[in-house]
């Protein structure tokens, strides 16, 4: 409430103004005048004191204000309220009042315009004061609204309980997950939500820990409205009042399906190829396990189909990877499509697929399925409007009888698939034991062969090429041999090392050491060498882009000798669509190096390119040879090719040969040289040098 003391006008404020108004108090009494002394006016002039009518005239000369308080009035009390101030002002038809406080102390002058403005500040300090409460409130209905709004956004479910467990406030997500409305739910209690899974002892220790810790958290199965039973990860929390008796208690749930769910993607995810959602490699060596588990125990079989597509490779390098998968996905989803519902078809990577089947009656039965599989490829895959033609190649094992592990059955399902490749692809092929000798040999070969390349462990053996007619030595075969055998029973042979190098990348490293080997011991035949032709074998796969310019560099160290090298490459070459192979020969031919077709006749050779590829020698194959004493249709084959080449103008040797009658055959069909046992076995360099030296060749 405002007072008195509110208006005081602190213009007014005299120095020494009290003594003076006690002095003029008990000098008047009543009816005496009081003059109020301001500097020039009253409003705005400096109040100086208070002066009686003596006094006053001692100013003439000054201009007194106003005459403020004609008589000396009644001062007021600080506490006078307001409106009694100005009461007194109308009544007493004044601006001035003094002010005086219960101890008697002049405060000073209260005036209508300092009441005015007093009144006016109270006003406006009260209207801040509405001002900042109506922003608080603003404030705190802001924030409540935003609690609120917090409370219903949570993805968790909220429910608060009074201490009986009387269901006060839940929030949308437990509307959501339950199925019950706010006004279902509330004044329930959360038995509501019993799912049945759970015995009283589990809900006893669940309210145990609560009363003993404030709090429980835990798995907890409920019930929706719509009956369906699910799992919720509880929280619940004990508030307290002032005086420690429990309030409330608050339950946040978070419904924990939509988890589970998602481990079981990640579940999939872990278990299956994401390419074409088939079980990958994890889950088919799970699978196997379990089957030849189950085998073991009912006494059947098990098979497994190792299934790769063939040159798969060439489309995805041709025709780009997205094209490359959307086959396989079709390759997937075809074979699937084959088996029964409890076979596996997994992918085990790139386009190697694997079928397991269980009880099969024999092996006729997994024929069955390998034939149905292949025949999947029967029909071109269709990608881009381009049509494809695809096959694939089929490898199978069987417990018990090819292997009692997972490892062991995949793997010779393995070595089976890689037989069937090797007879000529879109074919299945079982396995058999000696496939793995096989397989150890090969990997033997190559183990020998890098060591033996590492440590000066080849040699060449110079098998000599004689002319028919007169015996004498024309030319030399080189060939591969192992320099030391290291007591091994049964070395690599010859053409297992070239197929060993073949497979494991090293037939570039060794094609380039036979040639060095050559030349080196060529130049040490001195002139002879002028007179032979050096025949080297070279394996189709030396033919990379950069082979013809690293044969040429090698040999141009040689000198003169490079004009006796002959380069051999079998007939299959002829037919191959390499652009290395063709640029090879051809660059070969240019520089004056002889080419010879080895094992002419017994592959699939294109004519046509016996005379675009320069070819200058054509060996006919030993089969044929072999057969010339025994068979006609030998005899008319190695007739034909002799004449054949003649007409083309190419020199013919016939490999192989073993016997005189077979060497009169060929003399009297008219072939150039002859290479075999008859005349001389593959020899050491110094023994054919040594051979070389003695004149003709007669039989031996
Ligand atoms: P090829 O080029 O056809 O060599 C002829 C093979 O016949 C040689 O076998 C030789 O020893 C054998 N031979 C020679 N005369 C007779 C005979 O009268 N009767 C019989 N039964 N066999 C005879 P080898 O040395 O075991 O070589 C086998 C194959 O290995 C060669 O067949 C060739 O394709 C390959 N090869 C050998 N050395 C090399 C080489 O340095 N590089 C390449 N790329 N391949 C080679
Ligand atoms: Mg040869
Ligand atoms: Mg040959």
């Amino acid at each position: 409430m405002l007072t008195a003391r509110d208006c005081l006008c602190p213009r007014y404020r005299a120095v020494g103004a009290l003594q003076r108004y006690r002095d003029v108090t008990s000098l008047g009494n009543n009816g005496t005048l009081v003059f109020a002394v301001f500097e020039e006016d009253a409003e705005r002039g400096r109040f100086l004191g208070l002066v009686d009518v003596r006094e006053a005239a001692l100013f003439p000369a000054r201009v007194f204000a106003d005459l403020l308080v004609r008589r000396q009035p009644p001062p007021l009390d600080p506490a006078t309220p307001i409106e009694a101030v100005w009461a007194r002002f109308e009544a007493e038809r004044c601006d001035f009042l003094p002010l005086i406080d219960a101890d008697g102390v002049f405060r000073g002058v209260v005036s209508r315009l300092a009441l005015v403005a007093a009144m006016m500040e109270h006003e406006r300090a009260l209207s801040q004061e509405r001002e900042r409460l109506i922003a608080n409130l603003h404030c705190e209905l802001e924030n409540r609204r935003i609690a609120a709004a917090v409370f219903d956004a949570t993805a968790e479910g909220i429910m608060v309980t009074d201490a009986k467990g009387r269901i006060l406030l839940v929030n949308a997500a437990f509307c959501r997950t339950t199925g019950y409305s706010e006004q279902e739910a509330i004044g329930q209690t959360p038995a509501l939500l019993k799912s049945g899974r759970h015995d009283a002892a589990f809900y006893a220790a669940m309210w145990r820990t609560i009363d003993e810790t404030g709090s429980w958290e835990g798995e907890v199965w409920n019930r929706r409205k719509s009956g369906e039973i699910y799992p919720e990860w509880l929280h619940i929390d004990l508030v307290r009042d002032e005086h420690g008796a429990p309030r409330y208690y608050v339950g946040v749930f978070a419904d924990i399906g939509t988890h589970k769910e998602l481990r079981a993607q990640l579940m999939h995810l872990a278990y299956h190829d994401a390419l074409t959602g088939l079980p990958n490699r994890r889950l088919l060596l799970d699978r196997l396990g379990q089957a030849i588990a189950r085998a073991q125990r009912n006494d059947t079989e098990v098979g497994v189909l190792f299934l790769d597509l063939d040159r798969f490779k060439d489309i995805n390098d041709t025709h780009g990877h997205g094209t490359g998968d959307r086959i396989l996905i079709e390759a997937a989803h075809r074979l699937t499509g084959l088996v029964r519902a409890n076979d596996t078809v997994a992918r085990l990577g790139g386009d190697e697929f694997a079928i397991l089947v269980e009880d099969i009656a024999d092996e006729a039965a997994l024929a069955d399925v390998a034939e149905k599989l292949l025949n999947a490829f029967s029909t071109p895959f269709t990608c881009d409007e381009r049509e494809f033609f695809l096959a694939a190649s089929i490898g199978i094992a069987r417990y018990p009888g090819d292997g009692d592990t997972v490892d062991a059955l995949l793997m010779n399902a393995d070595t089976a698939m890689y037989g069937a490749k090797q007879q000529g692809r879109g074919r299945y092929h079982f396995f058999a034991s000696d496939m793995h000798r096989r397989l150890a040999r090969r990997i033997e070969a190559a183990d020998v062969l890098r060591k033996a390349l590492a440590s000066s462990g080849l040699t060449l053996a110079w098998q000599p090429q004689v002319r028919l007619a007169d015996g004498m030595i024309a030319g030399a075969e080189v060939l591969l041999r192992l320099a030391r055998h290291d007591g091994a029973a049964s070395p690599p042979t010859p053409a297992e090392l070239v197929a060993a190098a073949e497979e494991s990348g090293l037939i570039t490293a060794l094609g380039q050491w036979v040639l060095r080997e050559t030349c080196e011991l060529g130049g040490r035949l001195d002139g002879l060498a002028s007179r032979l032709r050096i025949a080297v074998n070279f394996s189709p796969l030396q033919f990379d882009h950069g082979c013809a310019a690293r044969v040429l560099d090698l040999l141009g160290g040689c000198g003169a000798l490079a004009q006796s090298i002959e380069i051999e490459v079998t007939e299959s070459v002829l037919a191959s669509e390499n652009e290395h192979l063709v640029q090879a020969l051809e660059t070969f031919a240019a520089a004056g190096i002889n080419i010879a077709v080895d094992d002419f006749g017994s592959g699939y050779s294109n004519l046509g390119n016996l005379l675009h590829l320069h070819v200058d020698k054509l060996k006919i194959d030993q089969v044929f040879v072999g057969g010339l004493e025994r068979d006609e249709k030998s005899r008319k084959i190695v007739q034909t090719i002799i004449q054949m080449g003649h007409n083309l103008g190419m020199t013919v040797v016939a490999e192989g040969v073993e016997t005189q009658a077979q060497a009169q055959i060929l003399r009297e069909f008219g072939c150039d040289l002859a290479q075999g046992f008859l005349f001389a076995r593959p020899l050491p360099f110094e023994d054919f040098a040594r051979l070389l030296a003695s004149g003709p060749l007669t039989a031996q």
